[in-house]
């Protein structure tokens, strides 16, 4: 915003952005545009279809709000012109902030639209005229099949998301939504992964692409990351500990199952610790008073769930401990990318216990380096993988990035077509937090991991 805005105008402006436009970027507060953004604003400013692929946290949501309001600032009609599918409605939510805060001088109107809360005030912001929709697939086409949305006037659709909208069984819903939308369109679609599922949806979807490709399978390099290996009936005093560390701020746990994220809270707040569970079998109602209470400090601790944290964007957050390691390599580095985001240095700590072995091998893989450990005194469980590293990094919390402990590779930098997450199958999650449409068909998720219930 305020030194801010003198710079603001330069790199944005010569992404094909007018005035109207650089003013809201001003008061989003962003300085420069980030290498997504360049990559694909000009093209689909252009009204070309984009295929954008970047991990979590790299500013996919302006790449594809910036042009939107450019290209509909212009003039408004009666019905909404573009349409934002997303997969979960705090991912909606953050998109649609975001997005009003980018049209905050164009008069653009922007909407959410997602179950799980009454329809009524939906469809009463429906009759308002709005301009831009974001929301989740079930819930939109519910509103569709009983006429409160129109979809005829849609100029740009934007799937946002688009692995985790797999992942989460909307394929099916989405194509009948696409159904309705006018052939003579722009689509526009982000995610951070490109399976071959993503990638078949991407050539039905997709005229002509302008592709960018910016997955790097590495974390952020503000974010260091290690490991403990701590036996598994350790990890709730290993965590207390942790979270009573000055540094500890603020954090946000991640359990395996909705169960273990509900009860390892309740503990913790018994504990004394300002702790409240994020997890898909809670109301929306419940759901976004947690996430409004952390942003605010109400609690200091969110402990999460894979789904309904993936995606989501928190300034600031000190820590991001896996108390239960992730199912695949690749929700690593989403997890871990909560922390760390917009430049901000992060820690992420990894409880590992003898039955992760096979996660660490194949999430040491796809990084291509080692994870750092770290050995917490009076923790040990013993794990002893063969040739593993262990280094004990005395106090090295509070410090950044020690660089002899673990061979963190330095930076990667782009790798345009390298294969990612061999091992994303067992990912699968059979929530649906769209309000419907969740189930997919013949999937079977998690099986592969042995013994590990599937719910998230
Ligand atoms: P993604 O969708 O790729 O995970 P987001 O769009 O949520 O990432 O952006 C991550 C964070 O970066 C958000 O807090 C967003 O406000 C911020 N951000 C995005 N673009 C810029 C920019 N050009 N300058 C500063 N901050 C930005
Ligand atoms: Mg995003």
């Amino acid at each position: 915003m305020t030194p801010a805005t003198q710079g603001a105008g330069q790199g944005f402006a010569e992404l094909g952005l007018s005035d109207t436009i650089l003013q809201g970027i001003s008061f989003a507060g962003f300085d420069k545009p980030r290498p997504i953004q360049v990559q694909t604003i000009p093209a689909a400013v252009d009204g070309r279809d984009v295929l954008g692929l970047a991990q979590t946290g790299t500013g996919k949501t302006a790449a594809f709000a910036l042009p939107i309001l450019e290209r509909l600032r212009e003039h408004r009609k009666a019905r909404p012109r573009a349409l934002i599918i997303a997969p979960t409605r705090e991912l909606a939510t953050q998109i649609a902030e975001q997005t009003r805060a980018l049209a905050r001088h164009t008069g653009l109107r922007v909407i959410t639209i997602f179950g799980g809360v009454s329809q009524r005030m939906q469809t009463g912001a429906l009759r308002r005229h709005p301009d831009i929709i974001v929301g989740c697939p079930g819930r939109l086409l519910d509103l569709h099949d009983q006429g409160y949305l129109h979809l005829d006037e849609v100029e740009t659709l934007v799937l946002d998301e688009a692995d985790h909208m797999f992942d989460m069984g909307f394929l099916p819903t989405i194509r009948r939504i696409l159904k309705q939308l006018p052939k003579r369109r722009q689509n526009l679609l982000f995610s951070a992964t490109m399976p071959p599922d993503i990638r078949g949806l991407a050539s039905e979807v997709l005229r002509d692409p302008h592709q960018v490709e910016l997955a790097i399978s590495q974390p952020a390099q503000t974010i260091d990351h290690a490991l403990i290996a701590v036996a598994e009936d350790r990890k709730r005093d290993l965590l207390d500990r942790i979270l009573r560390r000055e540094d500890c701020r603020s954090a946000i746990v991640f359990t395996r199952t909705k169960h273990r994220a509900r009860r390892l809270a309740d503990q913790l707040w018994k504990g004394g610790h300002k702790a409240i569970a994020l997890q898909g079998n809670m109301s929306q109602n419940a759901r976004d008073k947690a996430m409004q209470g952390f942003r605010d400090g109400q609690y200091q601790i969110l402990v999460a769930t894979d789904i309904v944290a993936r995606g989501i964007d928190v300034q600031g957050v000190a820590y991001v401990i896996n108390y239960d390691v992730p199912m695949t390599a690749e929700a690593y580095t989403h997890r871990i990318g909560r922390t760390g985001r917009a430049e901000l240095a992060g820690q992420a700590l990894s409880f590992l216990t003898p039955a992760d072995k096979r996660w660490l091998k194949a999430v040491q893989k796809m990084l291509g380096a080692e994870i750092r450990r770290h050995k917490e005194k009076g923790f040990d469980s013993g794990y002893n993988e063969r040739n593993a590293p262990q280094q004990v990094v005395a106090g090295a919390f509070g410090k950044k990035k020690d660089t002899k402990a673990g061979p963190p590779r330095k930076k990667r930098g782009p790798e345009p077509g390298r294969k990612r997450g061999s091992r994303r199958g067992a990912a699968r999650s059979g929530e649906s937090p769209g309000g419907g449409g969740g189930r997919r068909p013949g999937r079977k998720p998690a099986g592969k991991r042995g013994g590990r219930p599937r719910s998230r």
